[in-house]
């Protein structure tokens, strides 16, 4: 069976009620949600400023708070999986709320938001985080606590109002004080999806296209392998080296200005590994540019072919497959009525993402339940809205 995904009205309870209890006599006077995000195609191309085609999620991370009274900032997060301590106390310095990283590991992700948010000064708050995006599952739980944190913020002391400064402000927050040299698909989406669209962003010029993605005669599964091996971020930080390295060789800024014709012409400047990482990179920005046009047409046959390559790829020439990964995949394959499935996100575990048809999702989730060995958890969702504010009743 799927995960139930809890109401935003669920959350913001669960959030004011632990609010009430960590602060008596006190009630949270703003609200924020942002959420995690899948993405459909386009893997390791953001950060070599390629397409993706990322949608927002229905689960997301919600924030509640007041202005503190006294001036002091305490943060509490509900999540029993964050580094203890769940609570922190900052106090915010006077000439321009400017964070430097420290302990526990969770709260830098929001230290890192305040310390480049885009106004000043901002008052000290009291802030409760919870979230239904699952901690390092690859659906971004990082960037939507980042993005809400960011518009809690902006109710406290707005900034201009600019999205895609947002986005990169808490980009930047992921780098300097999480420190994950992560690119921008994630806070993009998270700032920027719509309701029933996936988005196809440019990660160069950070323009981004709506893509319809709303036929009630389709699902999209997120199938969570629950497995999550040590190799990820090690060799995240490697293959971002090793596309540099490939540009640098090819004579181009980055691999999004090379094609396969520059790369098979310089392929004796290359070595196999190299070589192979570059291969998939442009290659997988075509396939991502196709995929948009696929999905545009609703032929999600081609769309399904597209996810298929893109796993493959990232398995066979990018190496950030595993075993678990590719059994899901497999497994999903099987089932008639799946048009494609994928792993999705940096790789080494997490989840993947499969494309099928409504009427099947109960015999595809049985069956991959069947077939995979380790204990999968699903989550069938639509494409949703990005961050914002909310009300408090
Ligand atoms: P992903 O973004 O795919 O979920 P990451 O490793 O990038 O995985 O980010 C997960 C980390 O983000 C967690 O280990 C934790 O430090 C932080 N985090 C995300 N959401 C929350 C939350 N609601 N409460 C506390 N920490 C969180
Ligand atoms: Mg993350």
């Amino acid at each position: 069976m799927a995960s139930p995904i809890p109401t935003l009205a669920h959350l913001v309870s669960e959030a004011s009620s632990l609010y009430k209890q960590m602060f008596v006599d006190d009630t949270p006077q703003i609200a924020a949600c942002a959420p995690g995000r899948v993405n459909l195609i386009g893997e390791h191309t953001d950060y070599n400023h390629g397409y993706v085609l990322p949608m927002a999620l229905p689960l997301v991370t919600v924030v509640v708070g007041s202005p503190s009274i006294g001036g002091d900032t305490v943060i509490v997060t509900a999540s029993e999986h964050a580094d203890e301590p769940r609570r922190v106390d900052l106090s915010l310095p006077n000439e321009g709320s400017k964070l430097s990283p420290w302990a526990p590991h969770w709260a830098n992700y929001v230290r890192g938001v305040i310390h480049h948010y885009r106004a000043r000064p901002l008052p000290g708050f009291r802030a409760v985080v919870v979230s239904s995006v699952p901690l390092g599952g690859g659906l971004s739980s990082s960037a939507s606590l980042e993005v809400a944190f960011y518009t809690f913020l902006q109710q406290l002391r707005p900034d201009d109002g600019d999205k895609i400064a947002k986005a990169v402000a808490c980009q930047q927050a992921e780098h300097t004080h999480a420190r994950v040299p992560c690119g921008i698909m994630d806070q993009f989406v998270s700032v920027l999806g719509t309701e029933g669209h996936a988005l196809l962003i440019d990660c160069r010029s950070l323009e981004a296209i709506p893509v319809p993605l709303a036929d009630p005669e389709l699902v999209i599964l997120i199938t969570n392998s629950n497995v999550k091996h040590s190799l990820a971020s090690s060799e995240y930080a490697v293959r971002r080296r090793q596309c540099e390295e490939a540009a640098s060789i090819l004579g181009k800024k980055s691999l999004r200005d090379a094609t396969m014709k520059d790369l098979e012409g310089s392929r004796d400047k290359l070595d196999d590994v190299t070589y192979r990482r570059a291969r998939h990179v442009i290659a997988e920005i075509h396939r991502t540019v196709k995929a948009a046009e696929a999905l545009k047409k609703g032929a999600y046959q081609d769309f399904g072919q597209l996810m298929v390559e893109s796993h493959n790829s990232l398995r066979d020439l990018y190496d950030v497959s595993c075993q678990e990964l590719d059994d899901l995949v497999s497994a999903a394959m099987e089932v008639d009525g799946v048009f494609g499935s994928r792993m999705t996100g940096g790789g080494f575990g997490g989840c993947t993402v499969t494309l099928l048809k409504a009427h099947v999702i109960d015999r595809a989730i049985q069956h991959i339940q069947e077939r995979y060995h380790g204990t999968p958890t699903f989550f069938v969702t639509t494409p949703s809205a990005g961050a914002r504010a909310l009300q408090l009743s």
